[in-house]
């Protein structure tokens, strides 16, 4: 049922009190069935500041039978007037970028002003571009026999799983849910534990929009939320991002239920830098490829630089730099350029990893400066560091560290290159800088990953596919492909007129 659109709330506190305890079930905002709850806290403060809903398997269950019982009705409206609702939430969202950005910032510590806005923005913009794709959803004529009318059509698949990470969440959503929506599914999103608010406030926003049912969020750990998601028997299909060890325990599930799976798993890119190539460019290339403004929690970080031995020193100094010049601070404040760590957990992880590179023989080139004022003393401040003198060989270079941490690595050969930005077990995202053409072509067509780049390190965009190869994961996302190949099932018609 349409309902009055809500006022944005510009406190993030205000709003993470407002929607705690409750996941949005039915078209309402509902507590857990055990009544259980869990803290969220905001990592650049240590500060609890609020309780999200501890969903497991009765929550699962109520979701799905209100998603089941929305979609038939959902399946049945015309797709122009599906994709006129999709395209209007992402209107209504524009409205609360500034809220939303604020609330991920809260949960998640990333800097308001370098990515929680942008990222809110990206949000309403995947809305509005997946809405105006409806009418694309269309099936083929089939040459076979003048009397045998052959045709195709793409049919919703149902109820839809989406298992989101706390890097980002919005983006990542976004992906996921609009393309099911205007494809005719319902949806049950499953939030990442660490940011639960602004995934709910979002659901709640669309729950203006949407008919009550369609559109569920629950909130909760991965074995006790997540995997009953999962496993649910009227889940049709699952569409998952996060860590390779969670991705393939997802894949085993959905394969004895004989479901369709994407994955969008980890990932270990490599950036080559060529002895031609802009160093300007690449330099900034490598700020934006690392993800640092994110702390480099990102899974198409570019946690590996192959870098010239003619051009080695200097692209370090520079990059160093750059690095150096970024402002670790507040991630509420319009100065910070750099955030916080999400959780302790992962604080400690990326720690151990600038302790082993170390140990390993790597030089640490640690950057920026920690923020001096006192109320952020427990905040998780990691200073970002490039490691030289570290081979492919090494762990730093082989593990996805989800950190500020990166790997520059030098070369002197193309082949060699080549082979080592190739020898990895990942496959998500390559570029390379070079103003050769020829050795820049030859990359793009030899470099294993889902997305190759060459002289820049654009981020993921709604209507250009993503997704990873070897154990990056499995299908893609974002684009017009991702809608019809993912969410939707392909039925061959017959109709003989003989
Ligand atoms: P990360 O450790 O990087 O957060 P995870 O893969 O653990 O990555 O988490 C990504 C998402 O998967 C989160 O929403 C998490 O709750 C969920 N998850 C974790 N374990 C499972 C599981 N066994 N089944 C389904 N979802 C899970």
């Amino acid at each position: 049922m349409p309902t009055e659109p809500l006022t944005p709330v510009l406190d993030p506190y205000a709003l993470a009190r407002e929607l705690s305890g409750r996941h949005l079930i039915g078209g309402e905002l509902v507590a857990a069935a055990s009544g259980r709850t869990f803290d969220v806290v905001n990592p650049a403060k240590g500060e609890v500041v609020g309780q999200a809903a501890f969903g497991d398997a009765a929550d699962v269950d109520r979701a799905v039978a209100a998603a089941v019982k929305a979609q038939k009705e959902w399946a049945k409206r015309p797709v122009r007037e599906r994709g006129r609702l999709v395209a209007e939430c992402g209107r209504a969202l524009q409205a609360h970028v500034e809220e939303l950005a604020r609330l991920i910032t809260l949960e998640t510590g990333k800097a308001l002003r370098t990515e929680s806005r942008i990222e809110a923005g990206v949000l309403s913009d995947s809305f509005v571009f997946y809405g105006g794709l409806a009418t694309e959803l269309k099936g083929e004529n089939v040459p076979f026999s003048p009397t045998v009318m052959t045709i195709t059509q793409r049919e919703p698949i149902g109820v839809v799983g989406a298992i989101i990470p706390w890097n980002v969440p919005l983006l990542l959503m976004a992906l996921k849910i609009a393309p099911a929506l205007v494809a005719g599914n319902a949806v049950i999103v499953k939030s990442a534990e660490e940011a639960p608010f602004t995934v709910l406030r979002v659901c709640q926003i669309l729950n203006g929009i949407l008919p009550p049912g369609l559109f569920n969020m629950l909130s909760g750990m991965g074995p006790e939320c997540g995997a009953p998601l999962v496993a649910h028997p009227k889940v049709g299909k699952i569409t998952f991002t996060g860590s390779v060890e969670t991705g393939r325990i997802v894949y085993r599930t959905a394969a004895d239920k004989l479901i369709p799976v994407t994955l969008e798993l980890g990932g270990k890119s490599p950036m080559i830098v060529m002895d031609d190539a802009d160093l300007d460019k690449a330099v900034a290339g490598a700020v934006v490829g690392m993800r640092f403004t994110r702390q480099g929690q990102s899974c198409t970080a570019a946690s590996r630089i192959f870098v010239h031995s003619s051009v080695h020193d200097e692209f370090v100094g520079r990059l160093k730099a750059k690095v150096d010049a970024m402002v670790m601070g507040d991630p509420m404040d319009e100065k910070t350029d750099i955030g916080t760590i999400v959780s302790p957990q992962q604080f400690e992880r990326v720690k151990g990893y600038i302790e082993a590179g170390i140990r390993e023989g790597g030089t640490a080139h640690t950057c920026s400066a920690l923020p001096e004022d006192p109320s952020l003393a427990k905040g998780l401040y990691v200073r970002p560091v490039i490691f030289t003198g570290l081979t492919n060989e090494s762990r730093l270079a082989r593990e996805e560290i989800f950190g500020p941490v990166t790997c520059i690595i030098r070369f002197d050969d193309f082949e060699d290159v080549i082979a080592q930005a190739n020898d990895t077990e990942y496959g998500l995202a390559a570029t390379i800088w070079t103003n050769d053409l020829k050795k820049a072509m030859d990359a793009t067509q030899r470099l294993e990953a889902g997305l190759v780049q060459v002289n820049q390190n654009l981020v993921v965009q709604p209507n250009i596919s993503y997704g990873g190869i070897k154990s990056s994961g499995l299908g893609k996302e974002a684009s017009l492909e991702a809608m019809l190949e993912h969410f939707t099932h392909k039925k061959t018609i017959m109709i003989n007129m003989a």
